[in-house]
């Protein structure tokens, strides 16, 4: 893959490029129609996920206070962060198993960045017009009309900005509440501080910055090439069937004769890309594969009554006519491996007791001899319920013979809360047969006996 913009080594190399404003032209065909389908889609469900109900609560809530994430009616709790790890794992993974089947689809159709720069794009065009109307008002000079049409611009993008910020921060704080609060100015700090951050990196990368965050910032690109090999599908210009490359008339028979390929040499494919390459010029870093060039290649070929495909979807075997092999090791070790760390969340998952019990000694005094004889060790039990219904929970003690169990209260738990307990067990001390013995609890619900779990500790008594 070779960087687009090379230079003789003559010429002397300025390490600081000036960047070149880009005003992709508007573009239509199948994969535009695909890609602006994708953008709605995912663009939806991101503004409406925070207001989707479950069990009445949100039902995607990351809240960060009370340290609960609340995933359709799944409750994580800190303990249960290594689902969290597991799921970057997971994350990362997928990338690599379909850049190396598809390239980088995810770039061109499903990346944040790209999905927000088309929306700003959108409407820019709205507001501006299409790339020559751009083009011109960039280049007039200012006036009040320029004025205007900038502003109504950048005020459209403001308002998308903060409610994207605004919904961002409903993942974090219920968005029902911050609606409420944001109607009445009544946000916390961090509430503002947040929504106003994200909004903010909201305008200056899909607003300002756009390709350059793709080509400078985003280190998949970088590192991307290394999943590459010749079966993975990019999206290439077909340099054997396009060159020599040369404007014609459009009924020109005779262009072969001529020496002439199929590129008419119109530019519209880099015209259309919205990060400014030519991708006659080979597989560069900086093509996000957006498919861009292929449609309006495909159309530019249409006029000319040329086969479509002088731009396409292909792999490097496939361009110098070897056999594409879709399945290859990579692609079956990076699918075990998903698949099998797939298996283990679900039944970890599905496994997860949702109770956890802590028993934590009293360390004011090793033990208590009664006045009828028995000893006496204190314990405070910690219960978490982690379910999303409230409780009460059976305690029993075993280990030691006719251990004896004392609490003050019933034990009622209510949903996702934790109860501290003070709890003695008694026994004889003739059923002591060593100083430490281990005792074990057994927290039941009484409702639902799965909800069990048992932790153990040790009874402590005087040396024998
Ligand atoms: S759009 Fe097609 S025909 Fe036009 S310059 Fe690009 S590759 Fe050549
Ligand atoms: S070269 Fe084509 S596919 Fe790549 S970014 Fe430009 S328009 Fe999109």
């Amino acid at each position: 893959m070779k960087p687009s913009n090379t230079q003789s080594n003559e010429e002397p190399q300025s390490l600081y490029a000036e960047r070149i404003t880009i005003h992709p032209r508007i573009v239509f065909g199948f994969f535009t129609r695909l890609k602006a389908l994708s953008g709605i889609i995912l663009l939806g469900l991101y503004y409406l996920i925070p207001w989707l109900q479950w069990d009445n609560r949100q039902a995607i809530l990351f809240d960060l206070p009370a340290r609960k994430f609340h995933i359709l009616g799944i409750t994580f709790w800190p303990q249960d962060f290594i689902f969290l790890a597991f799921l970057l794992i997971v994350a990362g993974l997928t990338l690599f198993f379909f850049t190396t089947l598809a390239g980088r689809l995810w770039c061109g159709f499903a990346c944040p960045q790209t999905i927000w720069t088309d929306a700003f794009i959108w409407m820019e065009r709205l507001v501006e017009g299409d790339r020559p109307k751009q083009i011109k008002l960039e280049k007039s000079p200012l006036s009040f009309r320029k004025i205007r049409i900038k502003a109504a611009k950048h005020t459209l993008w403001l308002i998308f900005a903060l409610f994207t910020g605004y919904t961002f921060v409903g993942y974090f704080t219920p968005i029902r509440e911050l609606s409420e609060a944001l109607i009445i100015f009544n946000l916390s700090e961090a509430e503002t501080f947040w929504l106003f951050f994200y909004a903010f990196a909201t305008y200056g990368n899909a607003g300002w910055m756009r390709e350059q965050v793709c080509i400078y910032m985003c280190p998949y690109a970088r590192f991307q090439s290394a999943m590459f090999d010749h079966d993975t599908m990019i999206i290439a210009y077909d340099e054997k069937r396009g060159e020599s490359r040369g404007s014609r008339k459009k009924n020109n028979k005779e262009y072969k004769n001529k020496g002439l390929g199929d590129c008419i040499d119109c530019t519209m494919c880099v015209q259309v890309c919205p990060t400014g390459i030519d991708i006659r010029d080979g597989l560069q870093y900086e093509c996000i594969s957006c498919s861009a060039c292929v449609d309006v290649c495909d159309s530019i070929m249409d006029k000319m009554n040329y086969p479509r495909g002088l731009v396409r979807y292909t792999t490097e075997n496939r361009l110098n006519g070897k056999t594409t092999h879709i399945f290859r090791p990579r692609i079956f070790v990076y699918g075990g491996i998903l698949l099998a760390i797939f298996i283990s969340i679900g039944y970890s998952i599905s496994a997860r007791i949702l109770v956890e019990l802590d028993v934590i000694r009293d360390r004011n005094s090793l033990f208590i001899e009664t006045d009828a004889g028995l000893i006496k060790n204190v314990y405070s039990l910690r219960i978490i319920n982690i379910d999303n219904n409230p409780h009460i929970y059976e305690i029993t003690a075993s280990g030691i013979e006719g251990l004896q169990l004392i609490k003050d209260k019933e034990i009622e738990v209510g949903a996702g809360a934790v109860m501290t307990v003070p709890v003695s067990l008694l026994v004889n001390y003739d059923n002591l047969s060593k100083r430490s013995t281990h005792v074990k609890f057994k927290l039941t619900a009484m409702d639902n006996p799965e909800l069990t779990v048992i932790e153990e500790a040790r009874f402590l008594g005087p040396l024998r």
